[in-house]
């Protein structure tokens, strides 16, 4: 058992965290508060091969392992929770595209985002009537001509004012009694440019404000055959193939924010003063201090295994989202404590604790809520996986 990075890792580490701080960092403040992220940030998280870190070389990725976007995520994370998201997007759905594309969809999306050329893709899943329980969507997608014709309405999407294209999950199973629920699902590529595509809605966040979150209406949206991505009524295996890897993505971006946030708190900690001594000598701010570091030790771990697992093709369901459990709610405490060494100075925008505060609180919510986090851990439990 090894519990040290080899060259390669070390490498990948060293080479997001040096950009991170360099391009990414000094920018974070102006990020959270205009709701953009430059151009070149993306471009040149591309060019590190960040948008595809698990993708082979030959699709414009780093031909790196999960292990390595772990702790790329991380990183840049560390830096900028917003830009942190819109890297975890564009990687699960490369990953996607990587495991159920095509060769002609690889050659015709995969290399592009995963190199760069398009700046980013999103995943649509949800919708407003469903979250938690995307068996219920609503969308829907029926055979016209050579193609389909998809109807509906998308809630929540990462990226989407700005994505090149989109992984959209639509129901295709009619009236059929033997396609309802998860089992009439399909998976469809769709272009931005496609005509009765609009984008919708733009959410005003509590956090992650550099991120865009919009709705996606389809009008009759066509797409040719090709578009569609897997097996027919497959979509939603491949929902969950993409939410287990994602899942580990979440962990190590909650993990980032975190780590930001107790760095910033030691350091104030060691030079706020109060009753004539720096506030680091009191033993309450010291406990806080040493379960926060313990926390997100425990939450590294937990995603580091999950991630190895998945390095290795073996079964990670259960450890992605254990991983994504513990990592999100220990990463709360963690900068809620933060904050609160901050003191008064923790609740206003002067002090960068107050922006990781907003950002952190929606890594329990979203790939999952903590709730479904727990059902799926149960769930392998009681069906005898242990
Ligand atoms: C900033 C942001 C970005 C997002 N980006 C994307 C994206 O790019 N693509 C995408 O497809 N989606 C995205 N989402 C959607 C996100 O994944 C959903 O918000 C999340 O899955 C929860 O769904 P919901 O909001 O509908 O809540 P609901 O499903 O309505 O849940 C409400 C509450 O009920 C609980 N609950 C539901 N079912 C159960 C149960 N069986 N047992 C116990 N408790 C339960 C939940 O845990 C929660 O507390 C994003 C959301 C946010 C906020």
């Amino acid at each position: 058992m090894h519990f040290e990075f080899d060259e390669s890792l070390a490498l990948i580490r060293s080479s997001a965290r040096e950009f991170a701080r360099r391009e990414i960092l000094p920018q974070a403040t102006e990020i959270d508060r205009s709701g953009q992220i430059p151009r070149n940030i993306l471009q040149g998280l591309a060019e590190l091969g960040m948008m595809g870190v698990a993708i082979p070389e030959a699709w414009g990725g780093a031909g790196a392992t999960p292990i390595a976007y772990v702790a790329a995520m991380i990183e840049i994370a560390k830096a900028c929770a917003s830009t942190a998201v819109t890297m975890a997007v564009n990687n699960m759905v490369g990953e996607v595209l990587l495991r159920f594309g095509s060769e002609a969809q690889k050659e015709r999306y995969l290399s592009k985002l995963a190199s760069g050329q398009v700046l980013a893709a999103s995943f649509a899943l949800s919708e407003p009537e469903s979250g938690s329980d995307p068996g219920s969507m609503r969308t829907t997608a029926r055979r016209e001509g050579k193609g389909w014709l998809i109807e509906g309405q998308k809630q929540w999407i990462t990226s989407g004012d700005f994505a090149s294209f989109f992984i959209v999950w639509a129901r295709t199973g009619g009236n059929d009694p033997a396609l309802q629920g998860p089992r009439g699902i399909s998976c469809f590529i769709v272009e931005s440019q496609a005509p009765g595509l609009s984008i919708g809605h733009h959410e005003r966040k509590m956090g992650l404000r550099g991120s865009s979150t919009v709705a996606l209406h389809f009008e009759k949206v066509w797409v040719p055959e090709d578009a569609l991505l897997g097996e027919l009524h497959g979509g939603f295996k491949i929902a969950m193939s993409a939410l287990d890897g994602g899942r580990i993505g979440i962990a190590a971006q909650a993990i980032g924010i975190a780590e930001a946030a107790l760095e910033e708190a030691i350091e104030y900690a060691k030079e706020r003063h109060a009753f004539g001594r720096p506030i680091a000598d009191y033993q309450a701010i010291q406990w806080m201090i040493a379960d926060s570091r313990t926390e997100l030790d425990a939450a590294t771990l937990l995603a580091y295994r999950a991630a190895f697992l998945k390095t290795q093709g073996r079964p990670f369901t259960r450890e992605a989202a254990m991983a994504k459990l513990f990592a999100t709610e220990a990463a709360w405490r963690v900068v809620d404590r933060a904050l609160q060494i901050h003191g008064g100075y923790g609740y206003v925008a002067e002090y960068d604790v107050e922006r990781h505060y907003r950002d952190v609180r929606v890594t329990r919510i979203y790939e999952g809520t903590s709730e479904i986090q727990r059902l799926v851990i149960a769930r392998s439990l009681l069906r005898g996986q242990i």
